[in-house]
């Protein structure tokens, strides 16, 4: 991608943006979470405001940044020299009297909430907006999924190196920060989230943190790990074996592999994503395994790594076409051990496409 091509698409997601606004009567936006402004702007400092109007998109940001953005964003800067940016947004809202102003709801903080009403004039309305920016976001375009992909292959290489490093006495704190240097030598920005190895028992707790003890012999090994590239996230969980598996092992790991193939096959566009989770479910059921699953069959993810859809129980959105999911059953007993198996999938036109090159076989090292 190169940078104009860039600016053309933050431009033309907030033309989609824009027609929004002017269809709920809405004569201004602030755009307050760092992810959304660079999702509509291209901007990837970590202090930026976008306000935007029918007619304009302007980005407030402070003197680290004033060389950064005029080479990113296609929005007209404001380079604030004091103070919260969020001040200096009040002030020009405050000479341009908008009648209904949105923000948003998740994304602002009570201060800057209260420096609004503070500074605006009272025939200015507030209007609370929820996740406009993060639907748009759900459905991916092309470019981002060729950097999704892309985050997807480092990942997985990643993991091919770290994995063969791996002796019984490394400490699960050492394997994490192999994968963390493997993810960066590769050309990612960093990971995605902080990496999860978690051995034996230990596996059990789904989101364990490394610990500084060894990863042992004849043990399960978890590993779920994700890379940071372009902006963009991946996510992948594979559980293996150091040493000898027991047959125990093996059924446990079947079954979760069997449901984690279920839910993919389920994947296509118009499905309830709790249709997804269910599938997991009922083959972790038959298993008598159910109880052990606790947690939703997995999220979408693009620039942040827990996006919409959410694959749970309750979600009554339907998946369509771009969208990029996790598909991650788990089964988790405790004192004994967890497995969990975790690709990131794409919905395609006709069904889905597994991005993770990653093999699924129980894998005995
Ligand atoms: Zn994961
Ligand atoms: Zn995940």
């Amino acid at each position: 991608m190169t940078k104009s091509a860039n600016r053309d698409e933050a431009a033309s997601r907030r033309a989609a943006l824009t027609s929004r606004l002017i269809a709920e009567k809405l004569d201004s936006f602030l755009i307050t979470s760092p992810v959304n402004v660079r999702y509509l702007t291209g901007f990837t400092g970590s202090n930026g405001l976008l306000w935007l109007t029918p007619t304009s998109a302007r980005l407030f940001t402070d003197p680290r940044y004033t060389t950064q953005a005029a080479a990113e964003c296609s929005a007209a800067i404001s380079i604030v020299r004091k103070g919260p940016l969020l001040n200096e947004a009040a002030a020009r809202l405050k000479r341009a009297k908008p009648r209904k102003l949105g923000f948003e709801k998740s994304h602002l903080s009570y201060e800057s909430y209260a420096k609004l009403i503070e500074e605006l004039p009272k025939s200015t309305e507030l209007v609370p907006l929820d996740g406009w920016v993060e639907e748009a976001r759900r459905v991916k375009s092309a470019s981002e999924i060729e950097r999704i992909q892309e985050s997807v292959v480092t990942n997985s290489l990643a993991f091919d190196r770290a994995l063969r490093k791996v002796r019984p006495k490394m400490t699960e704190s050492e394997l994490a920060a192999e994968i963390d240097y493997q993810q960066r030598k590769l050309g990612a920005e960093g990971t995605a989230f902080s990496t999860i190895v978690a051995a034996g028992d230990h596996s059990a707790l789904p989101h364990a943190r490394p610990r500084a003890e060894a990863i042992g012999l004849n043990r399960l090994l978890l590993l779920d790990m994700g890379a940071q590239q372009h902006g963009y996230m991946s996510d992948m969980t594979r559980t293996v074996v150091v040493g000898k598996a027991t047959r125990r092992m093996r059924q446990l790991y079947q079954a979760v592999l069997e449901a984690q193939l279920e839910a993919i096959d389920a994947i296509r566009p118009g499905v309830l994503c709790a249709e997804i989770d269910r599938r997991a479910r009922i083959t972790l059921k038959r298993h008598g395994l159910d109880k052990q699953f606790i947690h939703s069959t997995g999220h979408g993810l693009g620039l942040e790594i827990h996006e919409s859809p959410r694959l749970g129980r309750t979600e009554t959105l339907r998946l369509a076409p771009g969208m990029v999911i996790t598909i991650e059953p788990g089964v988790y007993l405790p004192g004994e051990g967890g497995i969990r198996i975790e690709d990131t999938v794409l919905v395609t036109e006709s069904g889905c496409d597994v991005l993770t090159p990653t093999p699924k076989d129980l894998l005995v090292i």
